[in-house]
């Protein structure tokens, strides 16, 4: 069975799980203790990276025949046909030039956020926790080799193959491999040869999920020569999914095409029967209708400012997963936060130690063991106090963090709570790695928040069984009976230790309890929950600050001020929770709800309770589920937190489900929306703001667009009505469209957030686009349009002056009065007049630059004067053209400024401004 060192490979084809795990380690040529950094390098080398080889791409050639599949197109490359049919060949030729570069640019678009979320996938690449040189180490799962040992924890997802060598309660989910749904239980025994895949107990599979214990693995097989490399599943990323908001603009755009179809149906039977044209002339004429109310740009610009809105978030350090989260995250009504390393910085100090009648108060800060111990500003050595010195070697023993130095710096490994005991047990001269040989740890039951209890089974020199807990005050009150007093055992003064945690907490102070009883487990060798019940003698308490993060009390301003409520649900103390919460402006005068309260509400009370208090303490991730129920029934749109794996379901609940980038499991980051790359709350704030620019943006977009469709198809309207030479042929309405939608419209999709976007209500998810008022300004501007371009080209000709110079006049004061209203639609409500508003976006002015050119070219070069019928100008009808379309401007600030007016009025009457997302209790 023995196979040399590198054998690692296929781990279908070896029978690891038929070998005991020494055999294992012996035939990978591996080690408990991990492996030298010089081995993995060399088993590298022939091995490779972990990971799967890169999906095979698709050809470019799919994604752009895809551009084709669009109503809008069809119904252009049918005019072209037609067009082509008639033999106006010029008028064809630039019809299917306009259709072809419409899909050259969607394609080009959609490359470029497709890019975009590749990138953001990357950066989502999972973790892994190895051992090697016999040091703990936090390495990107692709960087795993064969024989590399790895620890593995509920809500980990198994980063390669793995034989078992060391099993605590694993339980994992292998669904993403068989199909299975229910978890399956591991242990490290061997199993038989012919076990089939889904049965083997000892082998944990790349890509299935751990949910629920603890374990160490030896790589058996990595990369492609993994289970899950052999099936070349997929590897899950960013999900390409449409938005709402994409898919109402895809029918927006379906609906549109069949208007713009009957009404050129219309005109066309119109003009052939009313006003007796001929077919052909008549057909030209509903083409360039036709042609002037397609907005051919809408769909690329819609992907491209989505992919900018994700890219802007992701430097902000909000990763988004799945694209529907940045429009929901514009009409979040509700942030629901974790506090501990959401709102506080996770860098945890242990200030207060009570203790065997003492209340000791702990010096230093961070992770540097440095520090006095004093009772009353009193300094004492703390060796002197054996109730301190038992307490604290407790709370190291029942600890999984480490502390090392590197580069002269105090660097911790595991969670933050446990660390900071370990730091003051050192403070105290207790070494941990001494420690724990001379009380060798046998079985572990983990901490869980659901239990908020940890123990830990050693046996002493002379082999006496100790188990020592650490946990929730309350918790542990309720299994101890005694407790160490200065003077040995005494019976337990619950009240005593109550008080005491109850004035640590008020401090805003994380407290844990620190208990051991001496005896034996139920099962010699294994801890159970069930063992952690009765008979233990209480040690202390530590009370632990967790400073809160600087720029989190101004992003929960920021959150109020912007209508949406924050919300804290913590598993720590009621009234530590309080005296967070205070320090930052939530749920201040209110009481918590305590876990325990809500498992005790029916429905319709938690549905009350959720929308009047702000604080949930002692609440564990089940009561996470119910809480975001609750609020999504009374009207509210949802954002949660979380980390652990028992969060998943909250997160895939919540409207915006965002996990913790650093702190969260690979369950939690699998089931979010979103995830922090900072676990930071302002970071939310960020992305809500960056999530409200993205749907203003597009609305920016679709309101500078409308009229340009709109003024044209109105000019073309009328000329066929009232019998006049068309101001605009086919051609020349193709270019506008282009030549305003990919270079102006464009820059709408940079615009940064508006200085009001965290001012105003969150918008309601059911809001159309277009509300009536700014229906109203696309009526408004559209006329505008057509009056000026149409008034001009009749005047013009009415002076005589050629139907061509005319027309190319009309083309430019619309292209002119597009470039003004761009202008205007910088800001939604704001005057663009102010200081940062016409300079503000530096693209906005590149792109006028870069279309006042395209016209230039337009009216100068000959050969566009050949295709497009244009003809050079002088400069007094330059100017009589911008003329034409400066007043857009003018008309536009003073609409908003009226707008803005009676909004004020309606406010200080105390009315609800229209078009808020008000939820039922506001
Ligand atoms: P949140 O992150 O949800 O804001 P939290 O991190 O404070 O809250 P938990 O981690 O569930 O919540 O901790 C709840 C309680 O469990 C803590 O107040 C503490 O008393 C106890 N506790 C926390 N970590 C540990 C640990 N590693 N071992 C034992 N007990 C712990």
């Amino acid at each position: 069975m023995r196979r040399p060192a590198d054998a690692g490979g296929n781990s279908n084809e070896n029978n690891w799980h038929t070998m005991q795990p020494d055999e294992v380690l012996d035939a990978l040529g591996a080690s408990r203790s991990g492996l030298t950094d010089s081995e993995v390098e060399r088993r590298r080398a022939v091995h490779g990276w972990n990971r799967l080889a890169a999906v095979r791409k698709q050809s470019a050639l799919v994604p752009f025949i895809r551009q084709f599949h669009n109503v809008l197109i069809y119904v252009m490359s049918c005019a072209a046909i037609v067009t082509a049919v008639l033999q106006h060949w010029v008028d064809a030729a630039v019809l299917f030039a306009a259709v072809l570069i419409n899909v050259v640019i969607a394609y080009v678009q959609e490359g470029r956020a497709q890019a975009a979320l590749d990138a953001i996938r990357a950066m989502m690449s999972p973790h892994a926790t190895v051992t090697r040189n016999g040091r703990t180490l936090d390495v990107e799962a692709v960087e795993l080799v064969p024989g590399d040992v790895v620890q593995l924890a509920a809500g980990d997802r198994i980063p390669a193959d793995l034989r078992l060598i060391g099993v605590d309660g694993l339980q994992v989910d292998e669904a993403p491999l068989t199909g299975e749904s229910a978890p399956v239980w591991k242990t490290i025994g061997v199993d038989d040869e012919d076990t089939s895949l889904p049965d083997r107990r000892s082998m944990a599979y790349s890509g299935t999920l751990a949910i629920h214990g603890q374990a160490t693995g030896v790589v058996v097989g990595t990369g492609a020569q993994t289970e899950l490399g052999r099936i070349n599943h997929l590897l899950t990323g960013v999900a390409p999914t449409a938005t709402p908001l994409l898919r109402q603009i895809s029918r927006f755009g379906r609906v549109l095409a069949v208007v713009i179809l009957l009404l050129s149906a219309a005109t066309y039977a119109l003009g052939v029967i009313w006003r007796g044209e001929t077919l052909t002339e008549m057909f030209m004429m509903t083409v360039a209708l036709a042609a002037s109310a397609i907005p051919e740009g809408l769909p690329a610009i819609m992907t491209v400012t989505l992919a900018i809105g994700v890219q802007r978030m992701s430097r902000r350090r909000a990763i988004v997963c799945r694209l529907p989260a940045v429009e929901a995250l514009g009409s979040v009504t509700v942030i629901c936060t974790d506090k501990t390393g959401t709102l506080t910085s996770n860098e945890m100090t242990v200030q207060r130690v009570v203790c065997g009648g003492h209340d000791i108060d702990v010096g230093g800060v961070g992770y540097a063991p440095v520090g006095d111990f004093s009772i009353d500003g009193r300094v004492i050595d703390p060796s002197r106090y054996p109730a301190l010195m038992e307490a604290l070697l407790a709370a190291s023993l029942c600890n999984d963090a480490s502390l090392d130095v590197e580069d002269e710096v105090w660097v911790i490994t595991g969670d933050p709570t446990e660390a900071a005991l370990l730091v003051v047990a050192k403070k105290a001269g207790l070494d941990h790695d001494r420690e724990t040989v001379s009380h060798p740890r046998v079985a572990t039951v983990p901490f869980a928040s659901e239990n908020r209890i940890m123990g830990t089974l050693h046996s002493d020199v002379d082999r006496t069984p100790l188990i020592v807990v650490k946990g929730a005050p309350e918790r542990v009150l309720d299994i101890c009976d005694s407790q160490r007093s200065p003077h040995g055992e005494e019976p337990l003064d619950r009240l005593y230790w109550q008080r005491m945690a109850a004035t640590t907490a008020a401090q805003g102070l994380r407290v844990l309890a620190i208990a051991r009883r001496c005896g034996a487990p139920r099962n010699a060798g294994t801890l159970d929950i069930a063992d952690l019940d009765s008979g233990f003698t209480m040690l202390g308490l530590v009370g632990i600050i967790d400073a809160l993060r600087p720029e989190v009390a101004a992003a929960v301003r920021e959150c109020h001020r912007a209508g949406i409520r924050v919300k804290m649900i913590t598993g720590d103390h009621a009234a530590t929770a309080r005296e967070i919460g205070a320090q930052l402006g939530i749920g201040i005068g209110k009481p918590a709800v305590i876990g325990s309260e809500i498992a005790s509400l029916n429905d319709t009370d938690l549905q009350t309770v959720v929308q009047e208090r702000d604080i949930f303490a002692r609440a564990s991730p089940e009561h996470k589920l119910r809480l975001v129920r609750a609020l999504q029934a009374g009207g509210e749109v949802v954002a949660m937190t979380g980390d652990g794996v028992n969060d998943s379901p909250a997160l895939k609940k919540a409207d915006v489900g965002i996990a913790m980038g650093c702190r969260g499991t690979e369950a939690a980051k699998e089931a979010a929306d979103m995830v922090l790359a900072d676990d930071n709350f302002a970071t939310i704030a960020a992305a809500v703001s960056e999530g409200r620019t993205v749907y203003d943006n597009i609305r920016k977009f679709v309101l500078f667009m409308l009229p340009t469709n709109g003024g044209e198809a109105l000019v073309v309207i009328a000329a066929i009505l009232f019998q006049f030479t068309l101001p605009l042929t086919p051609a020349q309405v193709l270019w506008i469209n282009l030549v305003t939608s990919s270079t102006l419209g464009l820059a709408l999709a940079f615009e940064p957030p508006e200085a009001g976007v965290m001012r105003r209500k969150p918008r309601a998810p059911s809001e159309s686009l277009l509300s009536r008022h700014f229906a109203w300004r696309v009526l408004l501007v559209s006329v505008l349009m057509a009056g000026g371009a149409l008034g001009m080209f009749l005047w013009e000709l009415r002076s005589g002056t050629s139907v061509e110079t005319a027309r190319t006049m009309a083309v430019n004061a619309i292209v002119a009065a597009e470039m003004f209203y761009l202008l205007n639609n910088r800001f939604l409500l704001e005057p663009v007049l102010n200081r940062i508003g016409l300079f503000g976006n530096k693209i906005a002015f590149a792109t006028v630059v870069a279309c006042t050119a395209l016209q230039l070219v337009f009216t100068y070069a000959p050969a566009m004067n050949a295709v497009f019928g244009s003809t050079p100008l002088g400069y007094v009808d330059w100017i009589k053209a911008a003329a034409v379309g400066a007043p857009v401007f003018g008309v536009v600030e003073l609409e908003k400024f009226m707008v803005r007016r009676r909004k004020a009025r309606a406010a200080l009457a105390g009315e609800e401004p229209k078009g808020g997302h008000t939820a039922a209790h506001r």
